[in-house]
C-alpha cells in the first residue's frame, strides 16, 4: 500500500507522550458521559434488530428460489446475499470486538455464531488479526496494515475485479490453515461449526429451495456468498489506503496513529447496512472506541463529537 512513514503528531496538537493520552482521556471521558445516557436500545438494540431482521428474511431468501419466475429468482438470490453480508461483516465484527452485549458470555456465544457458522472461519484467528493485530497496530507496517491481504503477484484488475470472487471460497481454506496454531479442542469446535455452517446452507438449497443437483446449489451458495465481495474488498482497502504509515519502532501515540491512519468513505446505505457504520462512515469513530456498536459509532459521528 502506498504512503509514507510518519512519525510527527498533528500540527498544533499537543506534544510529548502526555499530550496524547490526555486527549484521548478527555475524549474517552465525553464518550463514556455519551454511553452512560444512551439506552440500551442505543447502545445496542438497533444493531441487534439489523441482525434480527437479518436472520429473518433468510427463510424468504430461501424460498423465493423456489420460483420458476426469473424476478423473483433474482430477489432470493439478493435476499439470501445482502443477509448472508449482515451476518458475516457486520455481524462477525460486532462480535469480534464484543459490542453487541454486555454480557461476556453471550459475547462468545454470538462470536462462535457470527464468525465460525456464518463466516466460516475461526473466532481466535478472527479476533487476533483483526482486534489485536488491525486495531492494536493501523497502519504500522508489517503488523496491522492489512499485509495478508496483499497478492503482488495480481496484476491490479484482477485484484481488484476477480480476486474478491474467491472471498467466500478461500476464507474456509484460510481457516482450517489456521487450526494448525490452536490447542485441539479449539480446532475440533472451529472445525465442527464451519461444516455446520456450510452443509445447513447447502442442505436448505436442496431441501427448501428445491435445488435438484449438487452443482446447482453449490453454484447458488457461491453467487450468494460472493454477492458483496466487491465493495467487501474495496471498502477494505480504502479505509487506510494512502494515508500515513508508521515503523514499528517509531509509531505515533494511540490518538494520532488513529486519527492520520484511518478514513471515514461515503455513506451507501446498502454498505452501511451489510456492513455496519463502523466499517463504512464511521471508521475513524470506530478505530479510536472499538467497544461501541455502530449505532453509538454513528451517533458520535453525526454530534461531530470524536471529529
Ligand atoms: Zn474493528
Amino acid at each position: 500500500m502506498p504512503g509514507r512513514p510518519l512519525m510527527e503528531p498533528a500540527p498544533g496538537a499537543p506534544r510529548g507522550h502526555g499530550g496524547g493520552e490526555a486527549l484521548l482521556g478527555e475524549l474517552e471521558t465525553l464518550v463514556q458521559d455519551v454511553v452512560r445516557t444512551s439506552s440500551w436500545w442505543e447502545r445496542h438494540g438497533v444493531d441487534c434488530a439489523i441482525l434480527a431482521l437479518s436472520l429473518l428474511s433468510v427463510p424468504a431468501g430461501f424460498l423465493s428460489l423456489r420460483s420458476e419466475n426469473v424476478l423473483v429468482l433474482a430477489l432470493g438470490i439478493i435476499i439470501l446475499g445482502v443477509c448472508h453480508y449482515t451476518l458475516t461483516v457486520k455481524g462477525s465484527h460486532l462480535a469480534t470486538h464484543g459490542a453487541l452485549t454486555e454480557s461476556k458470555r453471550w459475547s462468545r456465544i454470538w462470536e462462535l455464531f457470527f464468525v465460525e457458522v456464518c463466516s466460516s472461519f475461526s473466532a481466535e484467528y478472527g479476533k487476533y488479526g483483526h482486534v489485536k493485530m488491525h486495531h492494536g497496530y493501523t497502519n504500522v507496517l508489517g503488523l496491522g496494515d492489512s499485509s495478508t491481504w496483499r497478492l503482488p503477484c495480481l496484476n491490479r484488475y484482477v485484484y481488484m475485479f476477480l480476486a474478491p470472487l474467491l472471498i467466500p471460497v478461500l476464507t474456509p481454506l484460510v481457516a482450517v490453515e489456521r487450526l494448525r496454531k490452536v490447542e485441539l479442542r479449539s480446532a475440533v469446535r472451529t472445525l465442527g461449526l464451519i461444516s455446520l455452517g456450510l452443509y445447513a446452507h447447502y442442505w436448505l438449497l436442496l431441501n427448501v429451495s428445491g435445488f435438484r443437483s449438487p452443482g446447482s446449489a453449490l453454484l447458488c451458495m457461491f453467487t450468494t456468498r460472493s454477492l458483496l465481495a466487491h465493495p467487501y474488498l474495496h471498502v477494505n482497502i480504502f479505509q487506510h489506503i494512502g494515508l500515513p504509515m508508521f515503523s514499528r519502532d517509531k509509531k505515533p501515540q494511540r490518538i494520532h496513529m488513529m486519527s492520520l491512519g484511518v478514513l471515514n468513505l461515503p455513506r451507501l446505505p446498502v454498505l452501511e447496512w451489510a456492513f455496519g457504520h463502523s466499517i463504512v462512515s464511521c471508521h475513524v469513530e470506530h478505530h479510536l472506541f472499538p467497544r461501541l456498536s455502530d449505532n453509538m459509532c454513528l451517533k458520535h459521528c453525526d454530534s461531530g463529537q470524536v471529529n
